[in-house]
This record gives structure tokens, C-alpha cells and sequence, in this order.
């Protein structure tokens, strides 16, 4: 199985101008700010400065205490803070939706298109055999694929790609990739259908997604997550970010759960807990984890556990990764598992994983 990275997107988006591309974490502090500043909303009660972390400040460390402040902070600033988390989970969503819209006006880039017929045509894995040698070929009919990011770039792919259903059939939608029950945002006015299909990929998107919606951190568990239909082609717009459209999410926020260490609120979302619960089973019974483009971001402590108690320990991580210092970070991170480097510290580490097939080609 396959885990998905800010790395990713920012791969996925390199025919654009290196300022369009989708940002890593620590590149979407600065365009959040940005973005609150041109929307006339006020700066976070703590900046991001109050965070330092390794080359910058810590986006995760700032999001995770905005949205849940610590008991010294006074009333009146929790809520500030809280605002402030509300005002921001809709500038990251405001900002990679306006990001993507340029990786999109583009073709996509060779191999993505490539990566997903892979991943839903299969066989996209590798399984270990009896004498502990991983083999090519997947074990099981289905590919799954965890993703932390929030763009729909994957979806899109794979609307390009998926072949028909049939004649006479309605073509295939993004939905199909989601093993949660979402509803289509038309289902609250659009007149559309809904589109079935079948797909072999699924894609886990376990910090949300930008053209997901719900009620907010406050919801209950049962808040119906809503899904805007991916179009066919690559590069259509959403209807609902078209302003014709906006009264059909005017009380409804992006469902994006902020990458941060606490993330109880958005967590106590039924729809959210079940793709985690899917992530964890199927991390169970995975040979091989496939990181592309993920970091294994330190603080993000949940995402973490769950590999350390799922993913056993003897089994395969191919780290395909451009930063050469990874392997040993997840090594650490993951003692015990046998960690390949021979997809990382290259230039373009995703078409040479392709090209290969997924091989191991560890001296
Ligand atoms: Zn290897």
C-alpha cells in the first residue's frame, strides 16, 4: 500500500512555475498570512514565530494550539484563538484550491496519470513471499492509498484514466475511490445524478480534502461530509467554487482537519474515523508501505502510532523520496522495519519507481 506526502503534490504540480506549485507545510504559512491580510480578517492572537521549529516555524506545532489552546490561555483568547483556527482552515483551503487551479490549467505531469492507472489497474504492490523476498504483484484486487493532502489531484487522474463503465452507464466519479459514505453536494439542490462506478483504487484521504464540506469543528459525529463531483476533464472547474453556486455551502466549511497533533474535534467525525479505521486494516495486512513524497512529520504523533501498531515490524517501506536523509529518519521513527533506499536521495524518484515497476533495486 501506498502513503501519500506533502512531497507528492509538490511533484505532481512541478509543470508549473515553482511559485504555483502545491506548497509543503512550512511554504503555507506564508500564504495563509497573506491571504488573511487581503481578506481584511485579523492576525492570530499567537503568531506563527511564537513556534519555532527546524528552519521555520512549526505550522503544525501553531494550528495544533490555536485549535486547541492550552488551559493558561485566558476565555477571552481561546476564542480568539479558535476564530483564528476557523479563519485559517479556510485560507489553507482558499489557497491550495487557488494553487491547484494552476496545476490543473496545465497538463498533468507525465507520471501521474501512469501512477494511478497503476495503482487501479493493479498489480500495483509487492508481497512477501515464504522465504521473506518481496515479489511483484499485488496479493489482494484492490491498491490503497493514504493520503495527508488536501488537493484532488489523485481524483482527477483518475477521472482521466478510469476507463467507462459501459454503454449506457453513467461514467465513472471520483466517489468511487472513497470507501466512506460521502454525499455528492448535489444532493442539496444541484440537479445532477449521482455517478456509479467501480473503482480497484482506493484512496484514503485522512486529513480531508478541499472540495469536502461539513458543519465545523463543533458538529457532531453524525455532520453529513459532503463531496464535490471531480469533473471529467482535468482541467473544469468545480461548480461550487463557481459564485452562482455559493449559497450551496454558505453555511458549510471545508473539511480539511489541520495537520496538527491534536485533532480530537475533527476526529469525533464518524465519516473521518471509518477511512481511519479502513487505514489501520489495511495497514495490517500490508507487506510493503510505499512512501511517496511523506515525511513522517514527527509531531504528527497519531499517524505515527498507527504505523507502529499496524505495520509490523520485519516488513518492507520503500522510501521514494528525493531528501537523502529520509530512509534514516523513518528507520529511526520505525525501528525494525526493513526500509529500501534505493528509491531516495534521486532526482525524480516517482517516474524511476514507476519505470521499475516498484522493484527493489537495493545494492
Ligand atoms: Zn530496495
Amino acid at each position: 500500500m501506498f502513503v501519500l506526502g506533502a512531497g507528492f503534490s509538490k511533484a505532481a504540480s512541478e509543470k508549473v512555475s515553482a511559485t504555483d506549485r502545491l506548497p509543503l507545510l512550512w511554504e503555507l504559512r506564508e500564504l495563509v498570512e497573506a491571504w488573511l491580510g487581503t481578506h481584511g480578517l485579523p492576525a492570530p492572537p499567537f503568531p506563527a514565530d511564537r513556534f519555532p521549529g527546524a528552519g521555520g516555524p512549526d505550522v503544525e506545532r501553531w494550528l495544533s494550539f490555536l485549535a486547541q489552546p492550552p488551559p493558561w490561555v485566558s476565555p477571552a483568547d481561546t476564542k480568539r484563538c479558535q476564530a483564528a483556527f476557523i479563519d485559517l482552515s479556510n485560507a489553507i483551503a482558499e489557497v491550495i484550491r487557488e494553487q491547484e487551479r494552476r496545476v490543473i490549467a496545465v497538463e498533468p505531469v507525465d507520471w501521474l496519470p501512469k501512477l494511478v492507472v497503476k495503482w487501479n489497474g493493479g498489480p500495483a504492490g509487492c508481497w512477501e513471499d515464504d522465504q521473506g523476498k518481496l515479489q511483484p504483484g499485488a496479493s489482494d484486487e484492490t491498491t490503497t492509498v493514504i493520503t495527508f493532502n488536501y488537493d484532488t489531484l489523485p481524483e482527477r487522474a483518475y477521472m482521466q484514466t478510469a476507463p467507462s463503465v459501459g454503454h449506457g452507464l453513467p461514467s465513472n466519479g471520483a466517489a468511487d475511490l472513497f470507501v466512506a459514505p460521502l454525499a455528492p453536494l448535489e444532493a442539496r439542490g444541484l440537479d445532477t445524478m449521482t455517478s456509479r462506478g467501480f473503482a480497484r483504487l482506493q484512496l484514503l484521504k485522512l486529513h480531508g480534502s478541499i472540495d469536502w464540506y461539513y458543519s465545523g469543528l463543533e458538529a457532531g459525529p453524525e455532520d453529513i461530509v459532503y463531496h464535490n463531483r471531480i469533473q471529467r476533464w482535468w482541467s473544469e472547474p468545480d461548480p461550487v467554487t463557481l459564485p452562482e453556486f455559493g449559497s450551496i455551502v454558505a453555511d458549510k466549511v471545508p473539511f480539511l482537519v489541520p495537520p496538527t497533533a491534536v485533532k480530537t474535534m475533527a476526529y469525533r467525525n464518524a465519516v473521518l474515523r471509518s477511512q481511519w479505521a479502513r487505514a489501520a486494516s489495511a495497514l495490517a495486512d500490508a507487506d510493503e508501505l510505499v512512501l511517496m513524497g511523506f515525511s513522517l512529520p514527527p509531531t504528527d504523533s497519531v499517524v505515527l502510532d498507527m504505523i507502529e501498531m499496524q505495520f509490523d515490524r520485519g516488513r518492507h517501506i520503500f522510501v521514494v523520496d528525493s531528501n537523502s536523509d529520509l530512509p534514516d529518519k523513518i528507520e529511526n521513527s520505525l525501528p525494525g522495519r526493513q526500509v529500501h533506499k534505493c528509491y531516495s536521495g534521486i532526482t525524480d524518484p516517482i517516474p524511476q519507481w514507476l519505470d521499475n515497476d516498484g522493484r527493489c533495486r537495493c545494492p
